[in-house]
């Protein structure tokens, strides 16, 4: 029993407003088929959608069964709607893009009935309406009596207490509209039927009861049902449990709504995924940048890492020195005098004011401590340090004559200087080799037993078992033989054109040193060589063996307990090589630059591991020189004289012991130089020295015997002057430490060279920074001066990157929100369009979640294809891109690539986008008023 109850339902429009029903009551039976007659405008549709919970009432009460709908919440209404109440309208309102069978099971499965039992149900309905065979076709493939009837198929198929119907024959043809008629007679068998209607006559016949309405009010009723108001028990209030339906039923709902839909929907992903198109390149390609950007930031530190080394030009406070003189102020001299220039003489000692000494020793700890902050800035190829190694390499030559490595041939000639020569512009020479000379020459601090310098360690990796680290080995290739595999093993260093210089090749003995010798000869005349090509078999060159001797091993125990140094004595040389004092040197392949190699890092010609380096330290640290001389603390074991005496006496008397033990020819030598000295002093003084031992004149005729005895007579006598100046120049024995240096002694904690390894320039900047906190916190003497190439050559590198970097995001951030915006409007519309379409699901009593969540499964559907289609095209897009970026660029080297997790994460994003782009969409749509969406067209 269904009761309205002084119902009054008015609309406002502006100031006007209409009394759409103005207190109507009216009781229905459960089982009866009530037509409802009226002119247009009477309020028949309005209190159809009150009966049937499309519209609220202002006043009055709905009473459904003995229940109250006062208090009813939204949510009682639609499951009210969906479990009581069947709707029939005049124009169908079918869903013109679903078939038939699924616009009659819309009731069910928002009701979240099971697929099975749907398909049965509505089949079952539709077999009921006499349209058992249409179920597959579309809404528009039928007629208008068909169309009504799935409509009253669809009203029926969840089996309703009441069947609601408007003018359900308003728009049939007659002999349609007696069909329809007939069905709902039939419908209104076990069920209240209320039809609103124009035709009195089809009302006369098939209604049992007939209700006259007009302008809100109801003027007549054919077969009032009064209840005895005694029997009627007080309306009470009870929820009708909520119609739900499962986000998986609204998504795979609006799945089969996109795919009837198919061109729009691709359309739509289309226009959405645009925007992802624009990301996803742009993404793509500053991939790509980035990559190249990082490689070469890798590779440039690779090849150049900040390097700090025992001794280094403070190049800034040259720089700064220069500038100053560069823009030299008028001093404002006046023309009343002459003034002295002092120009050369402050630039001499700028030059060597700027050369730093570095405590290396200190930075190391630094280094080598896990707290420090610079360590987090360290890249893969980690620190390295190299410590100053001497030794010299000999081997035989094919002609089995005996040459070294440090400058081929044995002996000091005047040819020995155009040995030098080549070898320091024939070898391929670092930037560090040219400042370390320079500075020795400046320094006056020569190295002496220097390793030669065609000789270069191989980075060891990281780890312990790494022998040589992966920077070289992915760069170098071994065209024969292997890679070292332990100390006595080196590789021969070739370049890309397979070419090792020809003094190295001489040096290390593959070469016939007579040859050298001829080369070297014609230079020294002045004359013009001209070289053959020459070239060496590879088995020739593989199993090639030398001999290492260590600087230590190079000083021998004389008879008169001293040590004597005789790395330039070719027999002595030769004796070591045959001693077990050598450590044989194997070739144990030939290696080159890979032709993509991005590092070519080496610079000698001749590379050990770090093993060797190990074996050298040690045994170093063994000699008996440094034992003898770690021993006698005050004594120099090469001289036998005190390490730098303070006092002038001592200075003398070394000075005179020091002569004593030379022979004569020696001390011959040592007369003439200094008389040049004299005489030349003279000269420059304009003083006769008649003190002087003898006259220049008389020189030439003297025998080597006669000088020496008269140097000795002459010294016996001599100024102190003089025999301090013989000090200076020939005894002074340096310290203990340059002795101790001279022997190759290597205190692992005091590195000649720290190479810190960085990944990018920006890691670079910070560890620059960290030194320079370092020597903020320092003291004086402990600060680290360091040349920083890469920082001058490549800072403008780095901000044209991050320039480059920021615009590609700023770029970026308008495409997501471009793309958030049209994904918003599409949607939008996607909503007008519909509207009539939410008005029926409504009906058929979905929540207005349930609306928001078809919309929002909808949207986010379009947003996953919309991304997928994006990341799609884009990585076709990128197939002819990439092939126009390196036609354009002439290389290979930036690669747009969209990789998958970012591709994903934009798919993601898409849908997330989409879906705040359709959620104000979704919102507005499932808000709207179920009633007013029903009327639109
Ligand atoms: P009928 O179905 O009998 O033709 P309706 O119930 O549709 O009449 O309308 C009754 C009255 O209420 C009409 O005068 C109509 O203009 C008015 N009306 C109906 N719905 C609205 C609305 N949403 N806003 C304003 N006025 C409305
Ligand atoms: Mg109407």
């Amino acid at each position: 029993m269904l009761r309205i109850e002084h119902i009054t339902k008015q609309y406002k429009t502006g100031d006007f407003v209409q009394r759409a029903l103005d207190d109507v009551s009216l009781t229905l039976r459960d089982n009866e088929f009530v037509a409802i007659l009226g002119p247009s405008g009477s309020g028949k549709t309005t209190l159809l959608n009150i009966i049937g919970g499309l519209d609220r009432y202002d006043s009055g009460d709905l009473v459904i069964n003995g229940i109250s709908t006062t208090k009813y919440r939204d949510r009682d209404w639609d499951s009210y709607r969906n479990h009581t109440i069947g709707f029939v309208f005049q124009s169908y309102n079918l869903i013109p893009h679903q078939n038939i069978l699924t616009n009659v099971e819309l009731a069910l499965t928002i009701s979240g009935v099971s697929k099975k039992e749907r398909t049965e149900r509505a089949r079952k309905a539709l077999e009921q309406v006499g349209l058992g065979e249409h179920i597959h076709k579309k809404p528009n493939q039928l007629s208008g009596g068909q169309m009504q009837r799935v409509a009253i198929a669809r009203a029926l198929v969840n089996d309703p207490d009441i069947v609601l119907a408007d003018e359900p024959t308003g728009a049939l043809d007659t002999a349609t509209s007696v069909q329809i008629m007939q069905l709902l007679k039939e419908v209104a068998q076990d069920r209240l039927v209320v039809m609103v209607t124009h035709n009195p006559e089809l009302a006369e016949q098939y209604a049992t009861r007939i209700v006259n309405l007009k302008d809100g009010h109801i003027l007549g009723d054919s077969n009032p049902y009064t209840v005895d108001s005694s029997e009627q028990k007080a309306p009470v209030h009870r929820t009708m449990g909520k119609a739900s339906m499962s986000l998986a039923t609204s998504i795979a709902l609006s799945f089969t709504n996109l795919r009837m839909k198919k061109a729009r929907t691709i359309l739509t992903s289309f226009a959405g995924s645009i925007g992802i198109i624009g990301i996803a390149l742009i993404l793509a390609v500053s991939t790509g940048v980035n990559t190249y950007i990082v490689n070469l930031q890798r590779e440039t530190m690779t090849s150049y890492p900040i390097t700090i080394d025992a001794q280094s030009w403070d190049l800034q406070s040259l720089m700064e020195n220069s500038a100053k003189r560069g823009e030299k102020k008028d001093p404002g001299h006046g023309t009343d005098k002459v003034y002295a220039d002092s120009t050369a003489f402050t630039q001499a000692s700028s030059i060597t004011t700027s050369i730093a000494h570095n405590n290396l020793t200190k930075f190391k700890q630094y280094l080598d401590n896990p707290k420090s902050e610079i360590r987090q800035y360290v890249g893969d190829n980690g620190v390295h340090y190299s410590y100053d190694m001497r030794f010299q390499v000999v081997s035989n030559d094919p002609d089995n004559k005996l040459v070294t490595a440090n400058g081929v041939t044995f002996g000091q000639s005047a040819k020995g200087m155009t040995n030098q020569m080549v070898m320091a512009s024939g070898s391929r020479t670092t930037m560090s080799d040219i400042t370390s000379m320079q500075m020795g020459e400046l320094t006056g601090n020569k190295k002496q037993n220097a390793a030669p310098s065609s000789f270069e360690q191989l980075m060891p990796g990281r780890s312990a078992n790494e022998l040589i680290s992966p920077v070289i080995t992915d760069n170098y290739e071994v065209v024969t033989g292997a890679w070292p595999k332990n100390a006595h093993q080196v590789v021969l260093i070739a370049d890309r054109n397979n070419e090792v210089p020809m003094d190295v090749l001489y040096g290390i003995g593959l070469l016939r040193s007579a040859d050298y010798q001829q080369i070297m000869n014609t230079i020294a005349d002045g004359k013009k060589v001209s070289i053959d090509t020459t070239s060496l078999k590879y088995d020739d060159v593989v199993g090639h063996t030398m001999k290492l001797i260590t600087a230590s091993d190079q000083y021998v125990l004389g008879s008169d307990g001293h040590y004597t140094y005789v790395g330039d004595n070719e027999q002595e040389m030769s004796k070591l090589a045959n001693s077990d004092a050598a450590q044989q040197l194997e070739i144990a392949g030939v290696i080159r630059p890979k032709a993509d190699a991005k590092t070519t890092m080496l610079t000698g010609s001749v590379g050990y591991t770090s093993a060797l380096t190990d074996v050298i330290i040690d045994r170093t640290a063994q000699s008996a020189p440094v034992q003898a001389q770690e021993a006698s603390k005050d004594v120099s074991v090469i001289t036998g004289l005190t390490f730098s005496p303070s006092d002038d006496a001592t200075k003398i008397a070394d000075a005179r012991q020091y002569v004593a033990g030379l022979g004569v020819s020696e001390k011959a030598n040592m007369a003439k130089s200094l008389m040049t000295q004299a005489a030349a002093a003279q000269g420059a003084t304009g003083s006769a020295g008649e003190s002087s031992a003898a006259g220049s004149g008389a020189m030439p005729a003297l025998s080597e015997d006669q000088i020496a005895s008269q140097f000795d007579a002459y010294l016996a006598t001599a100024d102190n002057q003089v025999l301090l100046q013989i000090y200076d120049r020939y005894v002074s024995t340096g310290t203990y430490d340059d002795t101790l240096a001279d022997f190759g002694l290597v205190d692992r904690n005091a590195p000649s060279e720290i190479r810190i390894y960085t990944d990018s320039f920006e890691a670079k900047d910070k560890v620059s920074d960290a030194i320079k906190a370092y020597n903020d916190k320092a003291s004086e003497p402990d600060r680290i001066v360091y040349v920083d190439y890469v920082g001058a050559l490549m800072s403008s590198v780095t901000t044209i990157v991050n320039v480059i970097t920021y615009v590609l995001i700023a770029f970026v951030s308008v495409s997501l929100v471009v793309s958030s915006i049209m994904i918003g409007i599409i949607t939008y519309i996607s909503v007008l369009e519909r509207t009539k379409e939410i008005g029926i699901l409504r009906a058929m009593g979905a929540s207005k979640r349930n609306i928001a969540q078809v919309f929002n499964a909808e949207t986010g559907m379009i947003g996953l294809c919309a991304g997928l289609i994006g990341v799609g095209v884009t990585w076709l897009l990128l197939l002819p891109g990439n092939a126009l970026l390196h036609s354009l660029m002439g290389n290979t080297e930036v690669n747009a690539v969209l990789e998958p997790l970012p591709a994903l994460i934009l798919v993601v994003l898409s849908v997330i986008l989409t879906l705040i782009g359709g959620i104000i969409p979704a919102g507005q749509a499932s808000r709207k008023d179920p009633a007013t969406a029903l009327r639109t067209e």
